[in-house]
């Protein structure tokens, strides 16, 4: 079937027709731009895109592409890695023209709209001295991150992104606007904290907010790859008795050519720890000295630096265009034999840009039970990213199996569990991000989606 014939003119009319916001076909001006994820192996097409200016317009195109099964995806930030913004044919709702952040200083509250990004939310709550816990990059979408989870420098202190929120209003796929949160149709709510984007299309969430800066300990420490067995095995013993304000990342990759790094070392292997702090200056200070001092660093860049530079500062690495492959696995502890893998893949990256990355999580995410949200990984310590990112295409094969290849290896001592914001894969891992929630989110899916009209996601099918 071609594109053309899934909505043709008079079926385009009667969607434009029905919406306020601009709706995009192929050969449209923004079009191009409407249909573009982070990653550059994802390619895809939709008939139209709908860009609402709010619920009506969702309500609308949820219910023109189901009438007409079509295929429907959606669209926050577009940095999920395995593309689930974007569908072949069907329709996207690109969430890009709702990105309102209105912050309530007074409750420590923000309504955010499903299109804002953590740049957006970051600005708007730090101009009261105030912030809840997302991602490090500044590009990536609050829906998205939110809906699989959100993990970042905050969370060891105050939760994922979902612990935060309060309530969220979602389209369901009969079309009908509800508000969730503890006190209203709460199961939804339930679901909505780690399922994805399986149960309808948010179009507004509300989080609360916690006193942060402006100012924060920030930086990386950087020690040559000769190092890492020894630097990741007191990385371990840091980490294990850090204080929850601390939060302290491990990447294992090429040294990007930074002013702060003598030019002999750019482009050679190193291990780069990445310190966060928000607390008082002098406990910060104190507390990172242990990993500050430890061995032979090749630099040290760590400072006091605004909150929203801190959540910028690692975007330029991280910009959009290059074609991606992550893995993601979940561990309670980097065993010895972890750490071997890690050291041992890491000196054969793929690509200078490749990298693996330790995410230190644990603290106030694993207060919470498993059953309490669907996200179901409250025992991980640490996530670690196994990432390539490369140029041609030419490579794909080559750099997907490093990824895979990795993985498996790691596999031994890792939970099983993965993070579904984290899988470049759309199939065959969802039980590992779903976890022991996975029953109860079928069943739920049968409640509220019964035909999988939001399928264009790591899938939770309806129960039977
Ligand atoms: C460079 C980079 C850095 C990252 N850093 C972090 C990090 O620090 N912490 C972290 O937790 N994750 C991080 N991630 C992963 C990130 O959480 C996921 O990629 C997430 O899917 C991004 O959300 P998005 O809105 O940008 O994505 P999109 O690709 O737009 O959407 C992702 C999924 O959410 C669904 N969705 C989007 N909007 C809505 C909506 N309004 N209603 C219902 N469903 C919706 C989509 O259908 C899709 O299934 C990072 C990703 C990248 C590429």
């Amino acid at each position: 079937m071609t594109i053309e014939s899934q909505i043709d003119e008079t079926e385009y009319e009667r969607l434009a027709g029905g919406t306020h916001g601009d709706v995009l076909r192929p050969g449209d001006e923004d079009y191009k731009e409407a249909r573009s994820v982070w990653n550059a192996t994802v390619d895809r097409r939709p008939a139209a895109v709908v860009r609402p200016t709010g619920a009506a317009d969702v309500i609308a195109a949820v219910e023109f592409a189901r009438e007409r099964d079509l295929p429907l995806a959606v669209k926050g930030g577009g940095h999920n890695v395995a593309g689930n913004a974007v569908c072949e044919d069907g329709l996207t709702i690109d969430c890009s023209s709702m990105a309102s952040v209105r912050v309530d200083p007074e409750a420590q509250t923000a309504r955010v709209g499903p299109g804002a990004t953590m740049a957006d939310l970051d600005h708007e709550t730090q101009a009261f001295g105030l912030a809840t816990p997302g991602g490090v990059i500044s590009t990536t979408g609050v829906a998205g991150l939110t809906l699989g989870g959100g993990v970042g420098w905050l969370s060891r202190k105050y939760g994922l992104a979902i612990d935060n929120l309060r309530s969220v209003d979602v389209v369901t796929a009969d079309g009908e606007l509800l508000t969730v949160s503890d006190d209203e149709n709460a199961d939804l709510f339930w679901a909505l904290r780690g399922g994805s984007g399986n149960f309808g299309v948010v179009t507004s969430f509300e989080f609360a907010l916690h006193e942060v800066g402006p100012e924060v300990l920030f930086g990386p420490i950087v020690w040559s790859y000769e190092d890492a067995p020894d630097v990741l095995a007191h990385y371990r013993e840091f980490a294990a008795n850090a204080p929850r304000e601390c939060t302290v990342w491990v990447n294992s990759v090429a040294a990007p050519p930074l002013p702060f790094l003598p030019e002999g070392v750019h482009g050679t292997t190193v291990l780069i720890a990445v310190a966060f702090y928000a607390g008082d200056r002098e406990d910060g200070e104190a507390t990172l000295e242990g990993l500050r001092t430890y061995g032979d660093p090749i630099a040290d860049a760590v400072g006091p630096i605004p909150y929203t530079e801190a959540q910028s500062m690692l975007d330029d690495l991280y910009g959009e265009g290059a074609r991606n492959y992550w893995k993601a696995p979940n561990f309670t502890e980097l065993t010895e034999g972890t750490i071997d893998t890690i050291v041992d893949y890491a000196t054969r990256l793929p690509t200078p840009e490749s990298e693996i990355l330790v995410h230190q999580v644990g603290g106030a995410v694993n207060d919470v039970s498993t059953d309490a949200t669907a996200y179901p990984h409250r025992d991980t310590e640490y996530i670690v990213t196994v990432a390539a990112r490369w140029d041609e295409a030419s490579r794909d094969e080559e750099c997907i199996e490093w990824v895979r290849e990795c993985h498996d290896a790691l596999a031994e001592d890792a939970t099983g569990g993965t993070y579904v914001n984290f899988e470049a894969e759309r199939e065959g891992r969802e039980r590992n991000a779903y976890g022991e929630n996975y029953d109860r989110l079928a069943e739920l899916k049968r409640a509220y989606d019964p035909e999988n009209v939001f399928h264009l996601n790591q899938n939770v099918a309806p129960a039977d």
